[in-house]
């Protein structure tokens, strides 16, 4: 007899987005003459830079000849691609990796939720809360937090981000082993300065903890004060792992890449207290997992580091951002309350009237045919917040802020 992983029944049926979808689905039925404007799922509407597509078309013809060909690849990520990321992500900003730090993948949500397999399962966690919601229910998958009891999980550490903390959160209340840090976040759209950066970081250091720290959004820091990596800060590298994505950074989310990072002076412990290499143990797990990310797509990937490519995924990153603008100015010339969307593709909407995150979801839908996402997915943190992304349509975005402020004003 097959037994199960319990702890996957723990897991709450529906997913957020599903449940978005079932609702703007049957809101299509009854209401079909209707044009919706999504501002929910945070996917991308630009397409690949030129350059990428060049250079993908190229190993294309490239498999197409025996002298060519290429199989399996190194399951770490081709050093074309790790040298790439090194020199023009970390070394641009005086942090020196090896490239045996670098694990290329198919995307950053695969490695968040994967990075968890060499981590004992009693591991107590902390998360900023509201946060994206992989970071969590991997760890319920996991048998890490415990049960749901009014929204929050028993044994996570909930770190709150409100409005009161200009949604920077303090460390946490009691110490745990793990705790997730997303900047720039989602779904706030916030950031944290070198110095808030630096107390979680020292935090970590003195009370041996691991932070995994995911900067998927890195490339949307528009502030030259913000710090895109946690290795920006002295001694990180002992205590961080951290996730990157071609998908927001180069409209990757179809073609999937991402990376991590698992600097060699990381060390976790065994329980007689030894300390062990995580580099050495994500490249097992690496090996015997996955099978490395397609040629084609790291050909793509190492395309975006080109000069042209350079500028053009930096023109696509301002015309999301140019959206954030539009949509911040216009939500707050509607006297509505807007966080986020300065160094980041996310605004973080206060709901007006007190109204809860899925009644002012609904009300969007059905008077103005927007559809957001409401901020209490993100977490219980985010009720009575609604999140709203930068990445639709220039045209979209514009007709989106004209209905809002004719239903508002
Ligand atoms: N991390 C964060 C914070 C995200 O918001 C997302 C996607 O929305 C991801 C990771 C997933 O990225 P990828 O497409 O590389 O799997």
């Amino acid at each position: 007899m097959a037994l199960i992983n319990e702890h996957f029944l723990k897991l709450q049926n529906n997913y957020l987005f599903s449940d978005i979808a079932k609702k703007v689905n049957s809101f299509k039925v009854t209401h079909p003459k209707k044009k919706i404007i999504r501002m929910g799922i945070g996917d991308v509407t630009q397409p690949l830079a030129p350059a990428v597509i060049e250079a993908m078309h190229k190993a294309v013809d490239e498999m197409a000849s025996k002298d060519t060909f290429h199989g399996y690849g190194p399951e770490q990520g081709y050093p074309f691609l790790i040298d790439a990321i090194i020199k023009n992500d970390y070394a641009s900003r005086g942090i020196f990796l090896e490239p045996g730090e670098v694990f290329v993948s198919d995307g950053a949500k695969s490695d968040c939720g994967n990075i968890g397999d060499m981590l004992r399962h009693d591991n107590s966690i902390g998360v900023t809360d509201p946060v994206y919601p992989v970071y969590i229910d991997s760890n319920v998958m996991s048998g890490r937090t415990g049960t749901l009891e009014d929204g929050k999980w028993s044994d996570v550490v909930y770190i709150p981000c409100t409005e009161a903390n200009d949604f920077v959160p303090d460390l946490p209340s009691r110490r745990v082993d793990i705790i997730y840090l997303c900047y720039p976040n989602n779904p706030t759209g916030t950031t944290l300065t070198k110095e808030e950066l630096k107390k979680w970081v020292n935090y970590a250091l003195a009370n041996d903890c691991l932070i995994m720290y995911d900067s998927a959004y890195e490339a949307y820091i528009q502030d030259p004060n913000i710090p895109h990596s946690i290795y920006e800060i002295k001694g990180a590298k002992k205590v961080a792992i951290e996730f990157r994505s071609f998908s927001k950074t180069a409209g990757f989310t179809g073609v999937r890449c991402g990376y991590t990072i698992v600097p060699k002076e990381l060390n976790a412990f065994t329980l007689a207290g030894e300390r062990v290499p995580l580099n050495r143990m994500w490249n097992r797990r690496q090996c015997t997992k996955f099978n490395g990310t397609s040629y084609i797509t790291q050909r793509g990937a190492e395309a975006v580091y080109s000069p042209e490519g350079k500028t053009q995924i930096r023109k696509t990153i301002d015309y999301y951002m140019t959206n954030a603008r539009i949509m911040r100015e216009s939500l707050r010339s509607c006297g509505l309350r807007v966080y986020g969307g300065e160094n980041a593709p996310y605004i973080w909407l206060k709901t007006p009237d007190g109204l809860s995150s899925w009644k002012f979801f609904d009300k969007l839908l059905y008077e103005v045919n927007i559809v957001g996402t409401p901020g209490v997915g993100f977490g219980p943190g985010g009720e009575g917040f609604l999140r709203l992304t930068a990445f639709g349509d220039r045209n979209d975005t514009l007709e989106a802020m004209s209905r809002l402020k004719k239903w508002l004003l």
